[in-house]
């Protein structure tokens, strides 16, 4: 239709298929799926052991220019080019995407369905809460927070003999000593490998974690952007005098407990990788796990992980190559800007898998260029200027800088890129023209235009078709860092090549960390930044290409469970806040025909 109709009435227009029968369709069996509501499901990992011998399909990544607060469409992209490929050249696909966090849903940006004919149905339950994965990650996150505090009190308000006969028990039903728990025991001056063979005595000193409350890093976590939660102060009630602390909290999707979900390729490299995480060191400098404070089992599944590594599940893309057999595609997508997202993909995400991309999918739209080529800011909420609505070559021109430097940072990584202009009702053809134009010249395999937004799947027929082509290539596909070099090398070498900056500079409190890190022996994981994803700098208002930048890194965190270590750059928050009109203001219930209204 012309005007194309909002998304959800889009949406609300399709009668989505019944899950069981597309389930059935797609090649699964009934005994695979585990079904929530009339249309979604939860795929079984059984199904990975079924099609282990049958070849994978064609990998592809869609990422982004360095995007207006808005979006420029990588999820509609997303969508839109595997409509194209099922639907038009008879291809299967299949996409991958991440589940939706309420804090963009309700602050900022709104949800992340993709949009107009292009977007993943019913977007209002896809929007909100889906299977629930967020919530139960929250849950365990929050009951490991809860565990860690009332430790603290416990032992140091207990007698070792009322702590060992307590914790005794869950002591003795450990087998077999982590790597971590070894160096805890030896620290302890206990000599022994063998869980069975501590005496009473020895099992009382090991019972104690004596956790030094000043460098606990698992924080508490919520769906929601709420920036009076970035600093607070817990244990104030009076069976807690005492014990009060500043804490924090982050947003969920920034948990890693999420990372953790979106990186494992099994349930039981999940729970190893659960009982590894650290949340705090002893008073002797060693690091507490989880599996010290007891195992957690946390069955749940759900992708999303903005503020950590930003990609969708290994375990889905895993299965869908599987699915889509050897000569079909997935088509997955990664957060942010190629500098942010795709670098977390490819450093993070494909070292974890083993799994190697064939072809990225760059998409820039002409008002985010626009804006690099020196437009006026775009604000969510307010109309844009004219310079956005009317024919501007020149700062088409201008922008497309940061264009090419999403290209060449494609290119650092050697799989081939194809650039899909993400088409808006306003863009002239002289200016889509130009776009594909310097992007072929800036060493983009192809560059495209794409309907998708406003025909669906036939809109994308021509990115489909590229990047068909492009898959046909072989990937010289190469990590940017060797994960051996030291913490800073590795933060150096993304700064400088990814983000152009002229150096890093560490605060105190990065340094230490790095040191206490290095010699807990986790200097040898890869590096998750976490950066605002306005620009290529540090600093949000840097637009195009910044030059003649320090990059400071403020603090560094480690996930080692999930296995990276996590820099915050500059004033990085990890706790979103709200803005002064967020959408939640256009959201509500229509009581008389029961439907969510206002999901844009
Ligand atoms: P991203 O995944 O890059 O963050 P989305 O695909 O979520 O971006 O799109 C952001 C918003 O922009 C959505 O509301 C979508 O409907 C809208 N949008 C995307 N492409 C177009 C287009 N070509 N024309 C108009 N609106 C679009």
């Amino acid at each position: 239709l012309s005007p194309v109709p909002s998304d959800i009435e889009i949406s609300r227009a399709q009668t989505p298929k019944a899950v069981d029968i597309l389930a059935k369709e797609i090649g699964l069996l009934a005994d695979e799926i585990e079904i929530y509501g009339k249309s979604k499901a939860k795929v079984r990992l059984s199904l990975l052991e079924r099609l282990k011998d049958q070849a994978d399909g064609k990998y592809v990544l869609v990422a982004g220019i360095t995007p207006t607060p808005l979006g420029e469409g990588k999820s509609t992209v997303t969508i839109g080019l595997v409509q194209a490929l099922t639907a038009h050249l008879n291809v299967n696909s299949f996409a991958c995407l991440r589940q939706p966090s309420q804090g963009p849903t309700f602050g900022v940006k709104g949800g992340a369905a993709g949009g107009g004919y292009a977007q993943v149905i019913p977007m209002e339950e896809f929007n909100l809460h889906l299977t629930g994965d967020i919530h139960a990650i929250t849950a365990a996150n929050n009951l490991l927070a809860a565990a860690i505090d009332t430790r603290i009190l416990h032992e140091n308000t207990q007698t070792d003999k009322a702590l060992y006969n307590r914790l005794v028990a869950s002591v003795n039903g450990v087998r077999e000593f982590s790597k971590i728990q070894l160096a805890r025991l030896k620290k302890l001056g206990i000599n022994k490998t063998d869980p069975s063979a501590l005496t009473e005595e020895e099992m009382r000193k090991f019972a104690r974690l004596d956790i030094d409350p000043s460098t606990i890093t698992w924080q508490r976590v919520m769906d929601t952007n709420d920036r009076f939660l970035r600093k607070i102060t817990i244990g104030q009630g009076n069976t807690e005098k005492g014990f009060s602390r500043q804490a924090q909290f982050d947003i969920a999707v920034a948990s890693e407990v999420m990372a953790v979900l979106a990186l494992t390729d099994s349930l039981t490299d999940m729970k190893e990788r659960l009982g590894r995480m650290v949340v705090a060191s002893d008073r002797n400098g060693q690091p507490v796990t989880t599996g010290d404070l007891g195992t957690p089992v946390f069955v749940h599944a759900g992708p999303f992980a903005n503020i950590a590594h930003g990609n969708s599940s290994v375990l889905a893309d895993k299965i869908a190559l599987k699915l889509v057999g050897e000569e079909g595609y997935v088509v997955t997508e990664a957060g942010f800007g190629a500098d942010i997202g795709m670098e977390k993909f490819f450093n993070i995400k494909c070292r974890a898998s083993g799994l190697v991309p064939s072809v990225v999918v760059l998409v820039a739209t002409v008002r985010a260029l626009k804006m690099h080529g020196g437009g006026p800011s775009v604000t969510a909420g307010v109309p844009l200027k004219k310079e956005y609505t009317e024919e501007n070559l020149q700062l088409v021109a201008d922008g497309c800088c940061n264009l090419e430097k999403q290209i060449q940072i494609a290119q650092l990584f050697g799989v081939p890129v194809v650039v899909a202009l993400n088409v808006f009702r306003t863009d002239t053809r002289a200016e889509i023209d130009l776009v594909c134009e310097l992007a072929k010249r800036a060493g983009a395999f192809n560059a495209v235009p794409c309907y998708h937004w406003s025909i669906g799947g036939k809109g994308s027929v021509d990115l489909a078709q590229a990047v068909r082509e492009a898959a046909s290539k072989k990937s010289r596909f190469q990590f940017l860092y060797d994960v051996q070099l030291p913490i800073v090398e590795k933060i150096r070498t993304i700064a400088q090549a990814v983000y152009g900056a002229e150096d890093i500079e560490l605060s105190p409190e990065a340094q230490s960390k790095i040191d206490r890190y290095t010699e807990q022996g986790f200097g040898n994981l890869p590096i998750c930044m976490a950066k605002t994803h306005l620009s290529l700098s540090h600093q949000p208002d840097k637009k195009g290409v910044p030059k003649d930048f320090v990059l400071p890194i403020s603090d560094v965190r480690a996930s080692i469970g999930a296995g990276f270590i996590y820099p915050l750059v500059g004033t990085m928050s990890t706790m979103p806040g709200l803005p002064t009109r967020p959408c939640f203001y256009d959201i509500d219930l229509d009581t008389e025909t029961e439907q969510v209204k206002g999901l844009f």
